[in-house]
C-alpha cells in the first residue's frame, strides 16, 4: 500500500490527500465495498476522479481502481467530458420543453482559469466563451483567439464605464447593461470604435438590494432609452436569488422579455441551466459544470 502511494505521488498525478485515503489497490484484490469503513474519504476520492480525467485514466491503466470506483474511471476512459455531459443535459431538458437546440447558446465561463484550462474545450470544438473581468480577458484571450480565430467572448459581469473602450474592442457580447451612464459610455464606445457589440440589459430579478441590475420598474424606460441609440438589443439577462428555487424569477425574466418584444434570455448557471432552458433561456452561462470549481 504504501508503495502504491509513493508511486502516486511520484507520477505527479495524485494529489496528498487522494494518498492519505489508502484506498488504492489493485482491481483483482479489491475487498467489497462493505469493508472500507471510511465512507466519507471514499466520497473524497470519488469526487477527485471525477475532477480528474487524468487521474482517473492513470488508475485504470495501472489496475489500481476499486470496484465501485471502477465504472466512474471507465467512463472517464471511453471520453465523456464534462463538455459532452452538458452537451446532453441541454439535449434533454430542450427535448422536454420542445425547444430546438440552436435557439440555445452553451457560453462556457471561463473566469479565474488559465488559458490551459480553456484549451482543451476549444480544441474539442466549443468556442463561446464567458468572462466577468475586462483585464483577465484582455491578458488571457488574444493568444487563445490567436489560435481560435472564431472564437467568441461574452462579457458576463458588472462593467465600469470607464473600461467600456476596452470592453467593445474585446467582447462580442455584453450582458451586464444595467443602467444609463454604462449605456451612454458603451454607445460612444460603440460609436468610436465603428463596432456594435449587442448588448443584455441585466435585470435585479429579485429586487435585492445589494445586487447590480436594472430594476424591475425601471426597465421599460431603460429599454426605450437602448432603443434610442444604435445598440443591438441582446435580450435580458439575470442572477437570481441565491438560496431559492430559481424558476419563478426565470420565468419571470421571460415574461418580462415577451411584455417588451425581446428575444434574448440570458440566464441559467451550473446549478440551474436545464431550469433556465425550460423557461425559455437562450443563453446559458455555465461555468464550474466545465472547468470545475474555481480555487
Ligand atoms: C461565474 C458566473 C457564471 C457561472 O457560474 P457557475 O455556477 O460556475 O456555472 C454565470 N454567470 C455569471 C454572471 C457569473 O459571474
Amino acid at each position: 500500500m504504501a508503495l502504491l502511494a509513493r508511486d502516486l505521488l511520484q507520477s505527479g498525478e495524485a494529489r496528498a490527500p487522494f494518498v492519505r485515503a489508502k484506498m488504492i489497490m489493485p482491481v483483482n484484490k479489491a475487498r467489497p465495498a462493505r469493508q472500507i469503513r471510511q465512507r466519507a474519504l471514499k466520497r473524497i476520492v470519488i469526487a477527485r476522479i471525477a475532477q480528474q480525467p487524468q487521474l482517473g485514466q492513470h488508475l485504470l491503466r495501472r489496475g489500481l481502481v476499486l470496484r465501485h470506483m471502477h465504472v466512474i474511471a471507465r467512463a472517464m476512459d471511453s471520453a465523456v467530458s464534462p463538455l459532452d455531459e452538458v452537451h446532453e443535459k441541454i439535449a434533454k431538458a430542450a427535448r422536454i420543453a420542445r425547444r430546438e437546440l440552436d435557439e440555445i447558446t452553451l457560453i462556457a465561463v471561463s473566469k479565474t482559469h488559465p488559458a490551459e484550462r480553456i484549451e482543451p474545450l476549444l480544441g474539442q470544438g466549443h468556442r463561446v466563451f464567458g468572462e466577468n473581468r475586462v483585464q483577465e480577458a484582455q491578458q488571457k484571450w488574444p493568444a487563445l483567439r490567436e489560435a481560435f480565430p472564431d472564437a467568441q467572448l461574452h462579457l458576463i459581469g458588472q462593467l465600469q464605464s470607464n473600461k467600456a473602450d476596452d470592453a467593445v474592442e474585446l467582447f462580442d457580447a455584453i450582458h451586464s447593461l444595467d443602467r444609463p451612464s454604462l449605456l451612454k459610455a458603451l454607445a460612444k464606445a460603440m460609436d468610436k470604435a465603428g463596432k456594435q457589440v449587442p448588448c443584455f440589459v441585466q435585470v435585479n430579478i429579485g429586487d435585492e438590494d445589494q445586487k447590480g441590475g436594472c430594476p424591475i420598474a425601471e426597465l421599460p424606460a431603460f429599454l426605450g432609452a437602448i432603443r434610442e441609440t444604435d445598440i443591438p438589443l441582446g435580450g435580458l439577462m439575470c442572477i437570481p436569488p441565491a438560496d431559492i428555487e430559481p424558476a419563478p424569477f426565470f420565468a419571470f425574466l421571460d415574461k418580462l422579455a415577451r411584455d417588451n418584444g425581446i428575444n434574448g434570455l440570458s440566464m441559467g448557471m451550473s446549478s440551474d441551466y436545464e431550469t433556465a432552458i425550460m423557461q425559455g433561456a437562450t443563453h446559458i452561462r455555465v461555468g464550474t459544470a466545465l472547468f470545475g470549481a474555481r480555487g
